[in-house]
């Protein structure tokens, strides 16, 4: 076990997400993590039998008030008016809420394939926060997995930023870029919430998301043994019903092995699922 002080964190607004974040833990604990696993909440939105099914799959489960954005124009160019709940996220970078020196954030959607503990060394020095590109506009990072340094002034600034100028998405991973809006050349693009923070690019191999629309098979079967994390962007998640897909290389596939995967995890897990919910919970 190392001494660092250091976390991973995902976010669970709704049971919608369970299965998801059920599969996170088993693949950080298959992969022997070495930082506890904390899971924030938001107050009264899961059931009793997700909080028992978190309880045993996390060290911690850390309840935080939700950030809505409510900005249903900018998420219904998106396509995904559910993701108002994401702000939720910015909670990661308040330092009271993990205590934590360093948080790997991963959303509910990604799995880790392998150890990913050398995650933390992206924010070194005056780093402060690393991500990886978006394939869908590589200038943008995407916010389903990223590293930070929790500080208080940076989570006051996020929340005014949210608050003030909105996210031009709708979701968490507008606000983090507008904030963070040096992340691709170095240079702090002007505007209302953009800060001078120093940050770092993740290599894609952290947040390799191959359900958006476009991939690029070769580089998929090229670096295929370097990924780490997967993460299932847009609206299809596997636990949707998802366990076969026929693109990107067909059934032998990269897509399909990612699926297989992600399965085989939750295969193991949903048993609890169906167990009842604590007995020392009572209810009103
Ligand atoms: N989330 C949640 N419940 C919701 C919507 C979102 O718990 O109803 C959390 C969950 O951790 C999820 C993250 O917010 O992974 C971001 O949403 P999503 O992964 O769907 O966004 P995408 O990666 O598809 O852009
Ligand atoms: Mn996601």
């Amino acid at each position: 076990m190392s001494g660092n002080n250091y976390a991973y964190a995902t976010l669970l607004t709704s049971d919608s997400y369970l299965p998801g974040a059920l599969v996170l833990a088993s693949s950080l604990r298959a992969a022997f993590a070495q930082y506890p696993l904390i899971v924030l909440v938001t107050e009264n939105s899961l059931s009793e039998n997700a909080l028992s099914a978190l309880q045993r799959a996390y060290d911690r489960i850390v309840t935080v008030p939700l950030l809505r954005s409510s900005d249903a124009g900018n998420l219904e160019l998106l396509g995904r008016t559910e993701l108002d709940v994401t702000y939720t996220k910015l909670h990661v970078f308040n330092p009271q809420v993990t205590g934590a020196d360093k948080v790997a954030f991963f959303d509910a959607d990604a799995f880790a394939t392998r150890n990913v503990d050398a995650i933390f060394d992206y924010v070194q020095g005056d780093v402060v926060f690393a991500a990886a590109p978006d394939i869908g506009w590589p200038d943008c990072f995407n916010s389903g997995v990223f590293v930070a340094t929790p500080r208080a002034d940076i989570f006051q600034g996020l929340v005014r930023a949210a608050a003030s100028t909105g996210s031009f998405d709708g979701g968490d991973q507008g606000v983090l870029n507008d904030y963070f809006s040096g992340w691709a050349s170095g240079v702090s693009r002007p505007g209302p919430s953009s800060s001078n923070h120093k940050t770092a690019r993740l290599p894609f191999t952290y947040n390799v998301t191959p359900t958006s629309f476009y991939s690029y098979l070769p580089a998929l079967k090229r670096f295929q043994d370097d990924i780490s994390v997967v993460h299932f962007i847009g609206a299809d998640k596997p636990w949707k019903g998802v366990r076969e897909s026929d693109a990107f290389g067909g059934p032998e596939g990269p897509m399909q092995q990612f699926l297989t995967r992600w399965w085989n995890y939750y295969d193991a897990v949903k048993h609890v699922l169906n167990r009842p919910g604590n007995a020392t919970r009572t209810h009103t």
